[in-house]
């Protein structure tokens, strides 16, 4: 190719999950049957009256741009959710609509991460906030929050990750890829240390907020701690909880000299989100809830069964996550263990290789989340999927321990 590309793109790899769907598409399309966990979407259709509302939407004449923040419509009812579930104050003004929460991320980034600029990313982590930050320059500070502190970031690790450079953490809670989320007293003690720090913003990621399945929900750090609101940027969005992740609609809530650069940068890359998405996102938002208690309900009976029959394979060690779609089950107990085909496993990234070759599963492997040796698998997939992927990994685990002399 003749064009010298941008050395910042030349360096950054495409989404792990993105990646891993591809190669299943591309192996459907060559006639293998793949049992399919990589993508975290979910699978059910759009509620009704979602759709509904943009169909509404288009035939009233709502098909032109809207404002670079988003409608007056819908900035309103994020606000109002932000003042009603987690009663902090919260006014349109503080609300920027993106084409999904990860141009967001994305946007927020770019208006304040550059050379030298540190981002403390708890790991795992979703696959993007090192590459969008290594995309702008900066440098993506991970602190590995093991399964000794069940996925978790601590007061300490938090403490000593902590640099002069340091611009931004990343909280995600309940977490992609293991599900994990804060109880409120472990937020305010990393709001402690946050407080020692006053130039360090909070980016907290809460795609996932509906998604839990046994208690309380994951708590935000701007009800802990409504003190470091001034430099929190709230970051979610309408694909999981509402399976919109096709309309692209995605919100940031912060003070508002960060949400009017972000808007700045908007309306010189996208213009402004997808008019008719914006409608139906206001139907989702202000809409009844019934859906969302509908789709917890269901992926938790996937949970609950995934976890039951993945708890039969050796060499697994399952959990049940606490919120969000996925399993992040530990392989450790298959590293070293050699294949059929007389191939070794040495990593988990030779694990996923071995369930897609032996079980016709795709999963992602951990080394993309930032914590091996592990896997992660969606359960945002039907029940037949699930039944009968389970079975062909606990299969092929079993074989691994079978032949004694391997
Ligand atoms: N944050 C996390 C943690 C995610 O898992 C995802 C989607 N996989 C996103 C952000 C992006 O979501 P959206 O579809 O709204 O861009």
């Amino acid at each position: 190719m003749t064009l010298k590309l941008a050395e910042r793109v030349v360096k950054l790899k495409p989404s792990a999950s993105i990646a891993a769907k591809k190669m299943v598409t591309e192996l459907e399309a060559a006639g293998r049957k793949i049992l399919d966990f990589t993508l975290g979407e979910p699978d059910q259709p759009t509620p009704a009256h979602i759709i509904e509302a943009a169909i509404s939407a288009m035939k009233n004449g709502e098909t032109h741009y809207t404002a670079s923040a988003g409608t007056p419509a819908l900035r309103e009812a994020v606000a109002r959710k932000i003042v009603r579930e987690k009663g902090v104050a919260c006014k349109a003004e503080n609300v920027v609509i993106g084409c999904g929460a990860k141009q967001l991320i994305y946007e927020a980034f770019a208006a304040t991460v550059e050379p030298d600029v540190e981002v403390i990313v708890p790991a795992p982590y979703w696959v993007s906030y090192p590459d969008i930050v290594g995309l702008q320059g900066g440098k993506a500070i991970t602190v590995t929050c093991g399964a000794e502190h069940d996925f978790k970031l601590t007061p300490a690790a938090l403490e000593a990750a902590i640099t002069p450079a340091t611009r931004w953490l990343v909280l995600n809670a309940p977490n992609n890829p293991t599900g994990a989320y804060y109880a409120h007293e472990e937020l305010a003690a990393l709001a402690d240390v946050l407080r020692r720090h006053p130039h360090v913003w909070i980016m907290t990621d809460e795609i996932y907020e509906n998604l839990f399945y046994e208690g309380e929900r994951s708590p935000s750090i701007i009800e802990v701690a409504p003190d470091l609101a001034d430099r929190s940027l709230v970051i979610s969005g309408v694909s999981k909880a509402y399976a919109m992740t096709g309309w692209r609609i995605g919100y940031a809530v912060g003070p508002k000299t960060l949400i009017d650069v972000m808007t700045k940068l908007l309306s010189q890359s996208t213009t402004c989100p997808s008019s008719i998405s914006q409608a139906a996102a206001v139907a989702a938002l202000d809409g009844d809830q019934t859906c969302v208690e509908e789709a917890t309900a269901l992926y938790r009976k996937r949970r609950d069964r995934m976890v039951e029959l993945l708890g039969e394979a050796p060499g697994l060690e399952v959990r049940a996550p606490a919120g969000a779609f996925y399993l992040y089950p530990c392989v450790a107990g298959l590293i070293g263990k050699t294949t059929q085909g007389g191939k070794t496993l040495e990593t988990d990234t030779d694990v996923a290789l071995y369930l897609l070759e032996a079980a016709n599963v795709a999963v992602v492997d951990g080394g993309a989340y930032g914590l091996s040796p592990y896997i992660r698998l969606s359960f945002a997939t039907g029940i037949e999927t699930i039944e009968q992927g389970c079975a062909n990994v606990v299969a092929a685990c079993e074989v691994l321990f079978e032949n004694k002399a391997r």
